[in-house]
């Protein structure tokens, strides 16, 4: 009887014949129930897959709690929506691929008339027909010739054209295999069909389309065949699905709020930045936005000088054999900017680390010198293809908040452990709690020897271990000169993004010769680290601005609070203490337009400041003011002093801001 190896280990007897269903079935009628697809020795089969002879065959059942039957279900549903479009639209569409990405699916159709999203609905109900029909998806297996043909017969160019370079790689195969004199059975291919449409595709997929709980289509854009702009352009339809109702109206409204948190028209709205196209990929930072910027700074300098750092800057165009000798040449070459100096040919820096590297070698050292912290917010300029620029997420010019540390080998671990310390104590101020760090160890192509390899990633290891920090490991993803440490935060929507790293690298010492003088009187190699927190600061203050929704802590805050005068009566008393205030330190507005106090209020809310001062008659005599926080609401009065009290300890204190409560 055949065999199967379950992921603990235990190994299962199983029916002549049977297919995955059966074995889940065997297993247990609950797993048999969730069952989506399975992996069977390594690879992803169809619920419908028999076990095959012989074993014991490693075997994972994949249920509905797993991603990668979350991407089987969403590619399901491409192939259920090519076959709503079938229909629709008639034998005349030419389908090119439907593959599952990141929160969703596509299908690029060849169609004769252009859509909009207003045939999405009309299409949806002919795929929630498909569903509820519960059509099969049946897998056949034929000759490359064969799917060729049928392909062909029904005028599908896209798919005859992949089938082509099926073909091609399967010669490639055979020659290989024939030079090893292993002959193998010629190469097929397989077809998926479901309702009247017929697929080329390697699956798996789910057994039937009542399998399809939730799905929404989301959009149409246009798409170059095989993305080559010299082909023909595609319609691209856009959708997602998910195992339950409630898991797809949970996404879809945080696409929702992700919109309405989009830093770029957050940025818009409060004036923070702008874009234009006289500099493709390069903020302009307006004055509100530098406010924040310089805030993020003045801390990320306190905390760094507390922690025994000293800045250095330096040049943004140094010579091409500079990079030339760091490597930059040969590994980054494509992503920078190059220029003359007298003739001479000069790089912009996609990175601080040669400069640094400079001033180290500029003097001898000293072992007692050691831990040398070199920090620098060092603007570089990296080119990134057009297509790609996000707002300030994704730019060709940023500051990077780097540190490079030279240090004895032995030190390594205690400087890396004072890394982290610093880490976490910058993400905790900005409100990221949700911190996830992975680990990267030597790549298979990489310097250095294995001793080198061991003592870096030993130190880096035992420094979280040390920290009781928890990781995950990437075998063999680190960079090829460098064991790595690299930290995701989480925002408030749940999106994770790359921010800090640290790595200890292996190759610049050497490169570059860097020596010191050690207590022997001898010379040797120090150890050298490298390592940002924030990343980019244009980047993160993009994330910073959708994490709070604009609503920032007071510390960073453009605008603090605004003196709001109800009439004017009260023009002059609000004049007075916005003066009073803004020589006590605070960022301060006042509006003595002659609006209505309520127009005020809302104003000074969607500029998303703080706190608003309400000044009337009452609070004039009183020499009070009526304070209302955008997140809290309404205060009470309170004196100017009292105010200037409260505001300068959330400011000091770098407290967030509370949950607003809502109409504000
Ligand atoms: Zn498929
Ligand atoms: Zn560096």
């Amino acid at each position: 009887m055949p065999t199967v190896r379950l992921p603990k280990g235990d190994v299962l007897e199983v029916a002549d014949g049977a297919s995955v269903a059966d074995v889940a079935n065997q297993i247990g009628s609950g797993l048999a129930r969730a069952a989506v697809a399975a992996r069977l020795n390594g690879k992803l089969v169809d619920l419908g897959t028999v076990i095959g002879p012989g074993g014991p065959h490693d075997f994972e059942i994949l249920t509905d709690q797993s991603d990668e039957a979350l991407s089987i279900l969403r590619h399901s549903t491409a192939h259920i929506m090519a076959a709503a479009v079938l229909r629709l639209y008639g034998p005349g569409v030419k389908f090119g691929i439907g593959p599952s990405i990141e929160d969703g699916f596509y299908y690029d159709f060849d169609l004769p008339e252009r859509l909009t999203e207003e045939a999405l609905p009309r299409l949806e109900a002919e795929m929630a027909k498909i569903i509820a029909a519960g059509e099969a998806f049946r897998r056949e297996e034929v000759s490359i010739q064969a799917a060729t043909a049928l392909m062909e017969k029904t005028g599908q160019a896209y798919k005859v054209e992949l089938l082509k370079d099926i073909a091609a790689a399967a010669i490639r195969r055979e020659e290989i295999k024939e030079a090893e004199a292993k002959p193998e059975a010629s190469a097929a291919v397989s077809l998926y069909r479901c309702g009247e449409f017929v697929d080329l595709c390697r699956g798996p997929h789910v057994p039937h389309a009542g399998k399809v709980p939730a799905f929404k289509l989301l959009g149409v854009a246009g798409s170059y065949w095989r993305g080559d702009s010299t082909r023909p352009m595609l319609q691209r339809i856009y959708g997602t699905a998910f195992f339950s109702k409630k898991a797809l109206e949970t996404h879809l409204a945080q696409v929702e709020e992700a919109k309405r948190r989009d830093h770029r028209r957050i940025g818009k709205d409060l004036d923070l930045f702008s874009f234009h196209d006289e500099g493709p990929g390069f903020a302009f930072l307006h004055p509100g936005g530098m406010v924040v910027l310089n805030e993020i700074l003045a801390f990320w300098r306190e905390v760094h000088e507390a922690a025994g750092y000293a800045e250095v800057r330096t040049p943004m165009i140094l010579s091409q054999d500079l990079w030339l000798r760091s490597g930059h040449w040969d590994h980054y070459r494509a992503a920078m900017y190059f220029t003359e100096i007298d003739e001479a040919a000069y790089a912009v820096k996609p990175m601080n680390c040669p400069g640094g590297l400079l001033i180290y070698l500029n003097r001898p050292h000293s072992y007692r010198e050691f831990p040398i912290r070199m920090a620098e917010l060092g603007l570089v300029h990296r080119h990134e293809k057009s297509g790609v620029l996000h707002g300030l997420l994704r730019v060709r010019q940023f500051t990077q908040d780097d540190a490079h540390i030279f240090c004895l080998p032995e030190q390594l671990q205690g400087e890396v452990v004072g890394v982290i310390e610093l880490v976490d104590r910058i993400y905790r101020t900005f409100g990221f709690e949700d911190v996830r760090v992975e680990l990267s160890t030597r790549p298979e192509h990489s310097i250095g020897t294995d001793e080198m390899w061991d003592h870096a990633t030993a130190a880096l290891r035992g420094a979280l271990e040390a920290r009781g920090v928890p990781y995950k490991v990437n075998e063999g993803e680190g960079a090829f000169y460098a064991p790595k440490i690299d930290y995701h935060i989480r925002d408030c929507l749940g999106r994770s993004w790359q921010c800090g790293t640290i790595q200890v690298d292996l190759a610049m010492p050497e490169r570059f010769g860097l020596a010191y003088v050690g207590s022997d009187n001898r010379e040797h190699r120090p150890a050298m680290i490298h390592r940002a927190i924030l990343g980019s600061i244009e980047r993160f203050l993009g994330i910073l601005i959708e994490h709070y929704g604009g609503d920032f802590p007071l510390w960073l805050a453009p605008v603090q609070a605004a003196v709001l005068p109800v009439s004017d009566r009260t023009s002059e008393y609000g004049g007075r203490t916005a003066q009073a205030l803004r020589k006590a330190g605070l960022r301060l507005e006042l509006d003595d337009s002659s609006d209505k106090i309520s127009a005020k209020i809302r104003r000074a809310s969607i500029r998303k400041i703080p706190y608003m001062l309400v000044v009337g008659e009452k609070e004039a005599a009183a020499g009070t003011v009526s304070v209302r926080d955008k997140a809290r609401g309404d205060l009470g009065a309170e004196s100017v002093e009292a105010f200037l009290g409260r505001a300068r300890e959330e400011i000091v204190a770098r407290r967030l801001r509370p949950k607003s409560t809502g109409s504000a």
